[in-house]
C-alpha cells in the first residue's frame, strides 16, 4: 500500500499520513489521497496489468487500502466495454453487483470501516450510492443508515430497504441530505461514507479498466455524466497515475455533461468561474445527478481544463430520447446516465470516445 497523505483539490494544502480525514482543515474543500509513486512505479508489474483480467481489485496497487486481501468485494469492475459503431464505446457500469459504478467506490469505504473496526455507516445518497453502501455494509455486517431527498426513486430506496439500510428523509434537495448526514456522524460517531477521498479512489478503476480494455490504448474523448463530480475527477486523477506508472502517456478529453434543470458545473466552467455556484431549485428527472452544490464542483472544473475537455447541459427530453438511442443498441441505461449519451450526440467529439453508463436502466421509471 503506497497512500501517503492527501491533498486540497480547492486549496491545495496537504495532510501527511495515512489516518482517515474527510475534508480539508482550511478551506473545507475535498482531498485527494497522494501515493509514493516512485515506490508503486518500482514495484508495479505491467506484465501482471497486461494479463490478468480487468476487475476492481486488479488495480489495488492504486487504493488506499491497508489489507487488500481482506477487501469487502463482489467481483465489482470487470464490465464490458460495448463498441456501439462510429469509434465509439460504452464502459457499461450497470453490470455491477448493485446496478451501478458505485460498486467501486463501496467496496473501498467498506473494506476502510472494517479495517478502522467501524460497526455503523451514514452516507447522502440520491439512491444508488445508498443502495450500494447498503449492500457492501451489508455484506460486511455493518449498519447502514443513508439520509435521501425527497426526490430518490423508489426503486432504489425498496433496493436499500432489502440490504437492511435505514433510511432517513434529508430533506428536498441533496445539499440538504448531505448536511443532517454530516451531522449525524459528527452525533453518533458512525462512519461517514459518500462522496470522500476513499470513495475517489474506489472510482478511478474504472479508468485504469477503460486503459486495459483498449489494449492501453487512450480514448480521445471520455464523457461522463456528473452529479457531484467524484467520478469524473477519479478518471481525470487515475489518467495522471497512469501517466506516472508508464502506462499511458497523454490524457482524454474529459467531457462532463449535466442535466439543464441542475447544472452547477456547466454554467461554471462557461462563466470561467473555479468553483460551481449552488443551484437554488434543481428540477430534473435525471434524479442521480441532481446535486445541487457538487461536493468535488472545483476539482471538475479543474479536471476539465486541464484535460481541455468541455462541458454541456442537456433536457430531460434529449435525456429520455438518448436512453430510447441506445436501448435500440442493446444498452439499458439509466436516465442520469443516458444524459452522458444526449452530452455525446449534442457535441459529437472527434476520435474515439467512450461514454460511462453508470447505471443500468432499471434503476427509475422513465
Ligand atoms: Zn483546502
Amino acid at each position: 500500500m503506497f497512500a501517503i497523505g492527501y491533498r486540497c483539490m480547492d486549496c491545495g494544502s496537504g495532510v501527511k499520513g495515512t489516518e482517515p480525514v474527510f475534508k480539508c482543515r482550511h478551506c473545507g474543500g475535498s482531498l485527494e489521497v497522494i501515493y509514493d509513486y516512485e515506490r508503486m512505479h518500482a514495484d508495479f508489474i505491467p506484465m501482471q496489468f497486461r494479463y490478468m483480467p480487468p476487475t476492481h481489485m486488479k488495480y489495488h496497487f492504486a487504493l488506499p487500502l491497508k489489507k487488500p486481501h481482506n477487501a469487502v468485494t463482489m467481483g465489482e469492475g470487470g464490465t464490458p466495454l460495448i463498441n456501439i459503431g462510429d469509434n465509439t464505446y460504452v464502459k457499461y457500469e450497470g453490470v455491477n453487483p448493485t446496478g451501478a459504478f458505485k460498486d467501486r467506490g463501496s467496496s473501498v469505504e467498506i473494506s476502510m470501516a472494517v479495517e478502522l473496526g467501524k460497526k455503523q455507516v451514514v452516507c447522502a445518497s440520491t439512491g444508488n450510492m445508498g443502495a450500494s453502501i447498503a449492500a457492501y455494509a451489508a455484506r460486511a455486517g455493518i449498519e447502514a443508515v443513508i439520509f435521501t431527498p425527497d426526490f430518490a426513486e423508489p426503486v432504489k430506496l425498496k433496493q436499500m430497504k432489502y440490504y437492511g439500510a435505514k433510511i432517513v428523509k434529508g430533506g428536498k434537495t441533496y445539499s440538504e441530505a448531505l448536511r443532517k448526514s454530516v451531522e449525524y456522524a459528527q452525533k453518533t460517531g458512525a462512519y461517514i461514507t459518500g462522496d470522500y477521498p476513499y470513495r475517489l479512489e474506489g472510482q478511478k478503476t474504472v479508468a485504469y479498466e477503460i486503459v486495459d480494455q483498449m489494449n492501453l490504448a487512450v480514448p480521445d474523448n471520455i464523457v461522463i455524466p456528473v452529479g457531484n463530480g467524484t467520478l469524473f475527477y477519479a478518471t481525470y486523477k487515475a489518467f495522471n497515475e497512469m501517466k506516472c506508472l508508464g502506462i499511458v502517456d497523454r490524457m482524454p478529453r474529459l467531457i462532463a455533461v449535466q442535466a439543464s434543470g441542475c447544472a452547477p458545473i456547466v454554467n461554471a466552467f462557461r462563466k470561467n468561474m473555479e468553483k460551481a455556484e449552488p443551484i437554488r431549485k434543481p428540477e430534473t428527472i435525471a434524479s442521480a445527478i441532481n446535486c445541487d452544490d457538487p461536493v468535488d464542483g472545483a476539482g471538475v472544473l479543474k479536471a476539465i481544463r486541464k484535460s481541455k475537455g468541455d462541458a454541456v447541459a442537456v433536457s430531460d427530453g434529449q435525456s429520455i430520447e438518448a436512453k430510447l438511442a441506445l436501448a435500440k443498441k442493446g444498452v439499458y441505461a439509466e436516465i442520469s446516465s443516458a444524459t452522458a449519451y444526449a452530452g455525446y450526440l449534442k457535441l459529437k467529439p472527434r476520435g474515439t470516445t467512450v461514454i460511462v453508463i453508470t447505471g443500468v436502466g432499471f434503476k427509475d421509471k422513465y
